[in-house]
């Protein structure tokens, strides 16, 4: 990437994260650490929970199998001791006696207890039932005869009475091997199931002692309609009947997805010296259904703590950054307009922001003081831009503004304008008589006759340029100005300057009067040639004269200014 669009990119990125933006993602960056805290250590909590959960039901599928385990092996040693009898009792009428009278009444789980002959006929039961009933084709009775030792049958219903049982089964001959009797004891499934008990009432909890063919031996009350059942056909316990009937451990923990959806842990357990299981089954989202909505709860308290601090932020920037500024540029932008009395206005602002305010008004009020001494400067320069330094009145363009400004007003109030032109009689001689320097004092002596003549009659003096002046009379009729006219011929021939050249032997002056009621056929300048005409007039005259002009009414006559003659 080149440099130069790289440093575009840069000043979009700029535009982009503006100081709100900047603001908001500084605020998730605060809150982010905490959140993710947050999370995480619920989701740890939750791990937690789902072991602390497996490992319960896994000691409680151990206790349990501990518990069944000692169930059968009360029954083994009813079985052992029965055997015991009928090998050394002699004749089975005698032995089924001494069982009836020696059999623990506090074995509730022993429903019935059994001998067996050789043709695999009950010769004698504990209940009077059930005698002369063929069991030989009973695999637990071919396998205690086979293997000589304690078997605990799979499920199955009883002979007569269809009742489900498990059957445990002692050969006579492991005690004399003469013998071809097999002691049997019916165990009461029942009792077996409540054994389990306590695995029962957990809700998303089920357990079941399954029998080596994987047919439901016992089950919580709860769960009692399980009995009898093949894993295969339960739902939730059938995708682990193979796993969990196969696997040589005595005990073990597995997981699955089951066919509900719900995932599912599972432990089992062997009954020792059986083929029978126990195995429980617990539904994870069940157990961690309670942590998973505090953490829903939590993400949702989160999200809203996010938007708070991030409305919080906007809110912040807003009032304490964006509105000073905004405050302060909108004093700014006033004071460019040309307010200069625009002022940021401190209360308003922040303390931060005070320092930049005070700065801001001290700059504003050095500026202000600076454009007044600029116009002031503006206005002097004005004022000396019209004047004539050697005479000290105004000079010909002064003369000229304030001309159409009287012209103006009286053509608006319908009052009367005059005007003297005034020329100095042989000048070009009193340079020559005098010289040049002198020529200029004289002309500064006329300059203050005229300033003062102005003055008395609410005139306004000038120099027109060279040795003529003007006398700008508002107000003033022709007579008057006629007078006026005559006021100044007679005060500059009362100075009485030496002119030896002259036939006077003093300075003087001719005057021209031209005098109107300015309307809208007429211009200023019109003023200005009937005065000057007037002049022309009176040097004709011989000079030292005042002259009027008829302008009214050759402006009457001709609509234009005739000459005086
Ligand atoms: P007239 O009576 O016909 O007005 O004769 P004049 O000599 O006054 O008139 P003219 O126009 O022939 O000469 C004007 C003279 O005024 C010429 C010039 O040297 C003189 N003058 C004009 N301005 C100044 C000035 O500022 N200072 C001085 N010393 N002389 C000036
Ligand atoms: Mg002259
Ligand atoms: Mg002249």
């Amino acid at each position: 990437m080149s440099r130069v669009s790289f440093n575009r990119k840069r000043v979009k990125l700029k535009q982009l994260l503006g100081i709100r933006a900047r603001l908001a993602l500084l605020a998730l960056i605060l809150v982010a650490p905490l959140m993710l805290e947050r999370a995480r250590s619920l989701e740890d909590a939750r791990t937690k929970q789902i072991e602390a959960a497996a490992a319960e039901f896994s000691s409680l599928a151990r206790h349990s199998a501990d518990t069944e385990r000692e169930v059968i092996s009360s029954v083994e040693t009813v079985l052992k001791s029965a055997a015991y009898i009928r090998a050394t009792s002699g004749g089975i009428a005698k032995s089924c006696d001494l069982l009836r009278a020696s059999l623990p009444s506090n074995l509730p789980w022993i429903r019935n207890i059994l001998m067996v002959g050789g043709d695999g006929r009950v010769q004698c039961s504990t209940s009077n039932t059930s005698v002369g009933v063929d069991l030989s084709d009973r695999a637990y009775l071919r396998d205690a005869r086979a293997t000589r030792n304690f078997i605990f049958s799979d499920f199955l219903f009883a002979r007569q009475s269809h009742v489900p049982v498990v059957m445990a089964a002692y050969p006579v001959a492991a005690i004399n091997s003469e013998s071809d009797a097999v002691v049997l004891a019916a165990v009461n499934i029942d009792w077996m199931s409540k054994v389990i008990s306590n695995l029962g009432g957990r809700p998303g909890v089920s357990a079941v002692l399954v029998d080596g063919n994987g047919v439901v031996v016992a089950a919580p009350s709860d769960q009692t309609h399980l009995v009898g059942k093949s894993l295969d056909d339960l739902p939730l316990l059938s995708a682990i009947a193979e796993p969990a009937l196969t696997s040589n451990q005595e005990e073990g923990s597995l997981s699955f997805v089951a066919a509900d959806g719900s995932k599912r842990a599972i432990s089992f357990a062997r009954i020792a010296g059986t083929s029978a299981r126990l195995i429980v089954s617990n539904d994870e989202g069940q157990a961690t259904s309670a942590i998973d909505r505090n953490i829903r709860t939590a993400y949702l308290q989160l999200g809203f703590v996010s938007l708070f601090v991030l409305l919080g932020a906007l809110i912040a920037a807003e009032k304490l950054i964006i509105q000073p500024i905004e405050i302060l540029v909108g004093t700014a932008r006033r004071f460019g307009q040309g307010d200069w009395s625009a002022r940021a206005t401190r209360d308003r602002l922040p303390s931060e922001f005070v320092p930049l305010a005070r700065a801001f008004n001290a700059m504003a009020a050095k500026l202000s003081q600076r454009e007044r001494e600029l116009l002031a400067t503006n206005d002097r320069l004005t004022v000396m831009a019209s004047i004539d330094m050697l005479s000290g009145l105004a000079n010909r363009r002064g003369f000229q503004s304030r001309l159409e400004y009287e012209w103006m007003k009286a053509q608006q109030y319908g009052s009367d304008l005059s005007l003297l032109m005034i020329d100095v009689d042989h000048f070009k001689l009193y340079n020559d008589t005098y010289g040049h320097p002198e020529g200029d004092a004289c002309l500064t002596r006329l300059g203050e006759t005229l300033s003062a003549i102005a003055a008395e009659n609410l005139g306004f003096a000038g120099r027109y340029g060279g040795e003529e002046f003007c006398l700008l009379l508002p107000n003033t009729d022709a007579d008057s100005a006629r007078e006026v006219g005559e006021t100044v011929r007679a005060a500059v021939q009362d100075l009485n300057l030496p002119h030896r050249t002259s036939l006077h032997q003093c300075v003087t002056v001719s005057v021209g009067v031209a005098s109107t009621r300015p309307n809208d056929s007429q211009r200023p300048g019109d003023l200005i040639e009937a005065a000057d005409a007037a002049l022309y007039a009176a040097k004709h005259r011989g000079r030292n004269t005042v002259l009027e002009h008829g302008f009214m009414l050759a402006a009457e006559r001709a609509n234009g200014i005739a000459m005086a003659g």
